[in-house]
């Protein structure tokens, strides 16, 4: 059967990667949450000091940004794929309300885009794939087949990232996810290098009101159509 590429892209915390893990799962693909890429490379900056009380250590990034190996590897008792960073597993360390308030600074650089966006499009270079982000049907695959833009109310998102968030035992406060999600939505959507838009030939799901089980029904019609 025919392989494509699909490019989920959207606002932070509207359930992109919850679908589109799940269809990849049900379809046969990788599934890859670029997000995740770029948080890897956020908890590095932290790690290492190069992210240090609000300052970041533009130089030192650079020079480190080439020898980062950012990769997925698939884990048997969650059923998904792993962020892997230089070699440790990263998955748990990249969620934190630390690495959010920072990543969209970090992303925002266009030497870290570029490094990203190459080891995306190499992932993708056999199709076959379903990757989520802001860019993907924008920069990394502006050819994919099937491209989704994603959006919801903030309050809506909130309180998912919450429920996400405190399920997993962390102590976090509505509000604070809230002010976060405004500021990575404002900041993606205003970054001089590839920000956050609709591609013109992406199509449009406003999910405020759907059950992730509507979704994934609406999102596998599309796909079907995708590949006749
Ligand atoms: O998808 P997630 O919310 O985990 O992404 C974290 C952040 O990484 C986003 O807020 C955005 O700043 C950045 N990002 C990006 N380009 C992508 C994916 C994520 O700039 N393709």
């Amino acid at each position: 059967m025919k392989k494509i590429i699909i490019a989920i892209d959207g606002f932070s915390s509207c359930g992109k990667s919850t679908m589109a893990k799940e269809l990849a799962h049900e379809i046969g693909y990788i599934y890859i949450d670029s997000g995740a890429m770029y948080r890897a490379v956020t908890l590095y900056c932290i790690q290492t000091d190069i992210l240090k009380e609000e300052t970041i250590d533009i130089q030192r990034l650079r020079e480190a940004i080439g020898t980062l190996k950012v990769c997925f590897h698939f884990n048997r008792e969650t059923d998904h794929p792993d962020v892997w960073l230089n070699d440790v597993n990263v998955e748990d360390k990249i969620r934190t309300m630390e690495v959010s308030a920072h990543v969209s600074k970090i992303a925002a650089f266009d030497f870290v885009r570029t490094a990203m966006v190459a080891q995306q499009q190499a992932m993708g270079r056999d199709k076959g794939l379903v990757m989520d982000g802001r860019d993907i049907g924008t920069v990394v695959f502006p050819h994919a087949e099937l491209k989704i833009f994603v959006t919801a109310s903030p309050e809506v998102r909130a309180r998912r990232r919450y429920d996400e968030l405190t399920a997993k035992g962390a102590t976090v406060s509505l509000e604070e996810i809230l002010t976060n999600i405004k500021e990575r939505d404002y900041a993606d959507q205003h970054r001089p290098v590839s920000p956050l838009r609709q591609a013109d030939d992406a199509i449009l799901l406003d999910n405020t009101h759907l059950t992730t089980a509507q979704q994934l029904e609406w999102l596998k019609e599309q796909y079907q159509q995708a590949i006749q």
